[in-house]
């Protein structure tokens, strides 16, 4: 093993015993939050030893990427989860209903659409969130904080399909807590029990505003070569 495969693998233990402490630190029980283990970039050499020391959830932001690693993996280990954390075309929803266990990027009526067509097409149902910009960023994914509401009524009533909860990016130059804040008040407003938020940099923040899941990358595989 090289240095960055064993490093991995500790540093994956660091991440959850800070998880498990911040869990601790916000009163809510133990196991709450599920961490996401972000490998985008990463070949399957630096993702197999943080399998074999036993994580399951991971998330990949590009279908293309996740198609050249992550089926073999999958076939190895039967129990991992798979989370499409990027924007999703609707030229690659059928790759990504074939490959992924939960989309966090649903976003659109059209990506909604195609999402439940496919799903119907390969007999898969997976779990569904919805992006919120919560800073209106005009460059960024997700639907705008007060057409949250409509969107997920839409993809219930017009789309048929279940919105499990909701997923954000801060704006990189902001403190994030308003926008945690503002993730979790809209998910209590709508019922949604499931909140995508906090990466390396904030994870323990996110938890503290209620995050069930933790997208973290560069705290556990190191940085990347690569923007992505
Ligand atoms: C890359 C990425 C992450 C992880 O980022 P780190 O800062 O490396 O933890 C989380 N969420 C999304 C949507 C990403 O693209």
């Amino acid at each position: 093993m090289t240095e960055t495969e064993t490093g991995a693998a500790t540093r994956l233990e660091e991440v959850m015993s800070r998880i498990r402490a911040a869990e601790a630190e916000a009163g809510r029980p133990t196991g709450s939050v599920t961490l996401v283990a972000v490998g985008k970039t990463h070949g399957p050499d630096v993702v197999e030893p943080v399998i074999q020391a036993g994580q399951r959830t991971f998330g990949e932001n590009r279908v293309q990427e996740s198609q050249g690693k992550w089926p073999d993996l999958k076939q190895r280990y039967h129990d991992i989860e798979l989370h499409l954390i990027g924007p999703l075309q609707t030229n690659k929803v059928k790759e990504a209903v074939a490959l992924f266990d939960v989309i966090e990027t649903v976003d659109r009526d059209k990506l909604a659409r195609a999402l439940a067509r496919e799903m119907a097409e390969q007999g898969r149902r997976l779990r569904l969130l919805v992006q919120v910009n919560t800073g209106a960023e005009p460059q960024k994914a997700g639907v705008l904080p007060e057409e949250t509401a409509d969107f997920v009524a839409r993809c219930r009533d017009e789309h048929g399909l279940e919105i499990e909860g909701l997923m954000c990016i801060p704006p990189l130059d902001e403190p994030p807590a308003p926008h945690f804040a503002l993730l979790a008040k809209i998910g209590r407003e709508l019922g949604l029990k499931t909140l995508s938020m906090g990466m390396s940099a904030d994870y323990e923040i996110a938890i503290a505003h209620g995050a069930t899941h933790v997208r973290v990358g560069s705290a556990i595989f190191g940085a990347r070569d690569t923007p992505a």
